[in-house]
């Protein structure tokens, strides 16, 4: 089905049409016949599978039908960077119109984020605590905010936004259209569907907890002290134009991230330590591709969309399954292929086995022919080295390292 055949206003569609997109994804050609309706929608999709456009295209369309009259639209994602992304695909659909979006997160100057709010846009989107802010000094700005957005609500759940939302909630319309996306759909979201939704048209793509298509997936087994060594050899002797590598702490990010930098890579980090403008141009600097690797803790798991993603590695095992499947979907975006690579520690096989009953597979194991397992191994300081068994670390790939990728 082309996109033509949606019904949608032509000038979105011109402006679809520009941003390369021809045919509808699965959870557009799902979700926008109802959303023009403007029945609510739950819709429960992979990442990566063009939820964005499925709930801004209806809303813009309704939009243009009606005259101007301020806010009309919230949009609420998890977190800046989203918010970000999706605050400029609206701009990019409304390139042919008048209509007006603003984005409004937390780590912005707050005056300019006023003003913006006071000139009535017609789109806000939003991180909740920035939102909630403003809503308490300017709310009867938002008086006439009749559609609302949740987008990523198994993200904004974990991270503990759900009083923020639910505060944000009553301050709306009570007549009002709510479009909740959710990568997973755990019984918190579904209850909190219910709470929020009023009779919606569900849209579930693919398996519930599936992982998106093309992904192909690879655990590698290593003692807990060599991850890094590993990932470093990974880093060093595999082509990986593009690369997102995860760690648990803010901590272990910035350590790796010096060890690869080290190693001749060009790195970004971007994690909760680092201030708003060191991760916006973490961000710009890896979209644009001036950086080969980032490396970020969970936070940039979330919704980040970067296209040319090839791999993603996690150096360790996310408790929650979830956090696995929202990270690797940030390789694989939009039907492209991407490897996903997991750094597992013998303690973490029981973290592994709950991922894998999750995404329905056991991962392959792979253990590197060229990467010493008993190097580093802490040993007595006074002992001898051990003789042929590799004490020393190899260097990767043996006799013809692989030139170094920037
Ligand atoms: P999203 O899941 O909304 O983050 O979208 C993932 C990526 O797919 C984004 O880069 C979109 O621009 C792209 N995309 C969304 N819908 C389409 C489409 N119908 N055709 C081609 N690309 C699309």
């Amino acid at each position: 089905m082309p996109f033509l055949a949606l019904g949608l206003n032509p000038l979105l569609l011109k402006a679809t049409k520009e941003l390369g997109y021809t045919d509808p994804t699965p959870v557009q050609a799902g979700a926008i016949p109802p959303a023009l309706e403007g029945r609510d929608v739950l819709a429960t999709a992979q990442t990566g599978t063009g939820k964005t456009a499925a709930f801004l295209l209806p809303i813009m369309h309704r939009l243009l039908l009606q005259p101007r009259k301020g806010i009309r639209v919230v949009v609420i994602s998890p977190t800046r960077e989203l918010a970000e992304q999706i605050e400029t695909a609206a701009k990019g659909f409304a390139a042919h119109t008048d209509l007006k979006s603003t984005l409004v997160v937390g780590g912005r100057p707050i005056g300019a984020q006023e003003r913006a709010i006071q000139a009535g846009p017609d789109i806000v989107v939003a991180t909740p605590g920035r939102l909630l802010d403003h809503m308490n000094s300017l709310g009867a700005k938002f008086a006439g905010a009749a559609v609302l957005v949740l987008d990523e609500a198994d993200s904004m759940l974990d991270m503990g936004f759900l009083p923020d939302v639910k505060r944000i909630v009553k301050k709306l319309p009570g007549r009002r259209q709510t479009l909740l996306f959710s990568a997973t759909m755990p019984p918190t979201i579904a209850n909190l569907a219910a709470e929020l939704l009023k009779n919606p048209v569900t849209v579930q793509i693919g398996k519930r907890t599936a992982t998106a298509v093309g992904i192909t997936q690879a655990a590698y087994p290593v003692p807990a002290h060599l991850k890094n060594a590993l990932l470093r050899h990974l880093l060093r002797s595999t082509e990986m134009p593009s690369i997102l590598v995860f760690t648990r702490t803010k901590h272990a990010a910035r350590k790796l991230a010096k060890q690869v930098a080290t190693d001749g890579f060009t790195v970004a980090e971007l994690h909760s330590n680092r201030t708003p403008s060191q991760r916006s141009s973490a961000m710009a600097g890896f979209k644009k591709g001036d950086c080969q690797v980032m490396v970020a803790t969970n936070i940039a798991a979330r919704g980040l969309d970067v296209a040319h993603v090839t791999h993603v590695i996690s150096t360790d095992v996310p408790d929650v399954p979830e956090d696995y499947v929202h990270r690797i979907g940030r390789t694989g975006r939009a039907g492209a292929t991407g490897d996903a690579f997991i750094l597992v520690s013998p303690d973490e096989e029981a973290s592994l086995a709950r991922i894998e009953r999750q995404v329905g597979q056991r991962l392959p194991r792979v253990t590197l022919p060229d990467f010493d397992y008993q190097q580093l191994a802490p040993k007595p300081v006074a002992a001898p080295a051990p003789r042929g068994g590799g004490g020393r670390p190899k260097a990767a790939g043996r006799g013809n390292p692989p030139p170094r990728r920037r």
